[in-house]
């Protein structure tokens, strides 16, 4: 039983049967919308997330210009649906906020010098949300830049860690997000390991951040496999 009253952890297995370094199944599929330059569909676990990415184009109006690069503009939105209470429809706190690092950590990957004065708009819309949607949107919107052929030092992936009845667990529920003591999201470069994106909400020890670090990026590796497979499958596909 943990502060909170639940026990999130029996036997070594999480409420939903996982390992506690497991991660949801996945299942993405690139280009499914006919007509932005670059899309991707993508379920995690009970999350659904559908991004679609264009440009680059002009940015306007020209004062927002960045007259050496491009700016990548993300703009992540939750459906009226996609929660158990009905969300109240359009911006929020939340949804600015995860729009700006997400808007970050994409910048941080593609090569914006290539296009200046330009805007790459993503846009990431969460039609069901079980925790860990902003890691689901730029797992998205990697497969969805790369589809549009946007130019990237390597295709970024994030996958969050956590902890919960003084365990560390990766890809955290809705109840272990809820009622855990930490959740860490992170974003990488798989190549490289550099760290495009890292949040934490709640506390870990040293120790814990270094192991559960690990962690993170260990699943970022096989997200990042699945995202090349579904690349992989569109573009054979169209090639026959
Ligand atoms: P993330 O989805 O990246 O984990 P949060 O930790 O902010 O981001 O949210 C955790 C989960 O809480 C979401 O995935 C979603 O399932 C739920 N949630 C977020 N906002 C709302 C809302 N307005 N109403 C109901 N549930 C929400």
């Amino acid at each position: 039983m943990n502060e909170n009253g639940m026990q999130l952890i029996k036997n070594g297995k999480r409420i939903d049967g996982r390992e506690t370094d497991e991660i949801r199944p996945i299942k993405i599929q690139a280009g499914v919308l006919y007509r932005a330059d670059g899309s991707c569909y993508l379920e995690w676990g009970g999350n659904k997330v559908l991004v679609a990415v264009y440009g680059p184009r002009e940015l306007l109006p020209k004062h927002h210009q960045h007259p050496m690069r491009a700016m990548v503009n993300a703009t992540y939105n939750m459906a009226a649906f996609s929660v158990e209470d009905r969300k109240r429809p359009g911006p929020d706190r939340r949804s600015r906020e995860i729009s700006k690092v997400t808007s970050e950590a994409l910048t941080g990957i593609v090569f914006t010098g290539q296009f200046p004065r330009a805007t790459i708009d993503v846009y990431i819309e969460v039609l069901d949300a079980q925790a860990g949607t902003r890691c689901a949107g730029i797992t998205a919107a990697a497969v969805a830049l790369a589809d549009a052929g946007i130019p990237m030092r390597d295709i970024p992936a994030a996958c969050a860690v956590g902890k919960v009845d003084g365990t560390l667990v990766l890809d955290l529920t809705k109840e272990e997000d809820n009622y855990g003591e930490a959740d860490m999201p992170i974003a990488i470069a798989p190549r490289t390991e550099e760290i495009l994106l890292m949040q934490m909400d709640g506390h870990l020890t040293m120790n814990e951040f270094d192991t559960g670090l690990d962690l993170a990026i260990g699943a970022c590796k096989k997200i990042s496999e699945l995202q090349k497979t579904a690349l992989l499958e569109k573009y054979s596909a169209s090639a026959q």
